[in-house]
């Protein structure tokens, strides 16, 4: 189902928490809303749901072309998940699954025998066939939440609707559940909005990821494109590990990392990602010096915290053999270039020509 939101305002108070999102969710996409805590996803996940309205007026919510924006919740054939999905404790798995159903049989016109086929339907997709007398204290919580998800599915929903449905789990069931339910999704056939304030999460489960910032959308691509071509200072913080460092920008030249660097020329912020500096122990053209702070091994990358003479410490990431042809220990300097760096002004937006900078580096 193609869900189309166009300038959606919402307010609490005087609070805007939602400001003018306008959102082309296409048929069976799995998108991810990402943004910190408070910026509007899950406002944004219960309009869709119609849990909560726009404000009177302020914008119109479609579902295939047809206009749903005051059709009520269990109308709108849409299923959901939350973090703290609580499950009935006095209710079986299998009573829990079959709950909605139950209360819907008569609009759904299902039998008791089409509920019961359906619900072991359900226990096999979610992989929880033996466990379907087992009460909710009696499962782990990736376990729980593949009930609630069930339960969500159970109406067969053409939407679904999740909103940080893992942030209760530790981080290794996590990753198993996302890959799991990436699965499910494509199975299915569903279109699926996923809230979640992990990036790493949102980058490796959608086919496109939605940066929300204080209620508005700053980028819209796919994980590759929002990873690699942020718009905006912001989501080049947001999205991916990052170093920050302040930088003088003066014609097509930006410089950073020296102390030196105050000369005159617009001040600028400059990004580069961990992976993406190259170390020497020979100083050189474009390379500034600094001093290795602490080394990191355990990995597949070896991380080096390094402090520039600006005064600015930063984190690089290098491969194993690389270091290795090193020879260089804490306290060491190094010469540093960044082979590719973003560069935004004060105000956050990209420098431009931006392409212009990738190769203008340090001093
Ligand atoms: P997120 O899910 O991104 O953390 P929310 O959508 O829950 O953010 O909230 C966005 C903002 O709106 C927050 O500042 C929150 O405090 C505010 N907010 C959300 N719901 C209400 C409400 N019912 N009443 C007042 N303020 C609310
Ligand atoms: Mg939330």
């Amino acid at each position: 189902m193609r869900i189309e939101l166009i300038e959606i305002s919402k307010t609490f108070g005087k609070f805007r928490a939602l400001d003018h999102v306008s959102l082309t969710i296409h048929a069976g996409e799995f998108v991810a809303l990402l943004g910190p805590s408070g910026s509007g996803k899950t406002t944004l996940l219960r309009i869709i749901a119609g849990l909560d309205l726009p404000d009177p007026g302020a914008g119109r919510l479609l579902f295939d072309g047809k206009d749903v924006t005051y059709r009520p919740a269990d109308q709108r054939g849409v299923g959901f998940v939350f973090q703290h999905y609580a499950l009935f404790r006095h209710m079986t798995v299998y009573e829990n699954i079959a709950f909605g159903l139950r209360v819907q049989r008569r609009r759904l016109g299902l039998s008791t025998a089409q509920i019961d086929v359906r619900v072991r339907e359900l226990l096999r997709l979610i992989q929880l066939e033996p466990f379907a007398e087992r009460y909710p204290h009696q499962l782990s919580g990736g376990q729980r939440q593949r009930v609630a998800l069930a339960r969500a599915l159970a109406i067969r929903p053409r939407v679904l609707l999740l909103d940080e449905p893992f942030g209760a789990l530790d981080a290794k069931v996590r990753r198993q559940l996302r890959t799991w339910l990436r699965g499910l999704h494509d199975e299915i056939g569903l279109t699926s909005v996923f809230v979640t304030h992990d990036q790493e999460e949102a980058l490796e489960l959608a086919d496109r990821v939605v940066v929300l910032n204080a209620g508005r959308v700053e980028q819209v691509g796919t994980p590759e494109e929002v990873y690699h071509q942020p718009q905006s200072a912001f989501v080049t913080e947001f999205i991916g590990t990052v170093n920050k460092f302040r930088g003088i920008r003066r014609g097509s030249r930006v410089e950073f990392g020296t102390s030196e660097a105050l000369l005159p020329g617009e001040q600028v912020a400059v990004f580069v990602r961990p992976h993406e500096f190259t170390l020497s122990t020979v100083p050189h053209r474009h390379a500034f010096p600094a001093v290795v702070q602490r080394v990191h091994t355990a990995g597949g990358l070896v991380k080096l915290w390094l402090t520039a003479q600006s005064g600015e410490t930063f984190l690089t990431e290098i491969d194993p053999f690389h270091w290795s042809q090193l020879t260089i220990k804490e306290g060491d300097t190094v010469y540093v270039t960044a082979r590719q760096l973003r560069c935004f002004s004060e105000e956050g937006q990209p420098c431009h020509p931006a392409e212009r900078f990738r190769t203008a580096v340090g001093q």
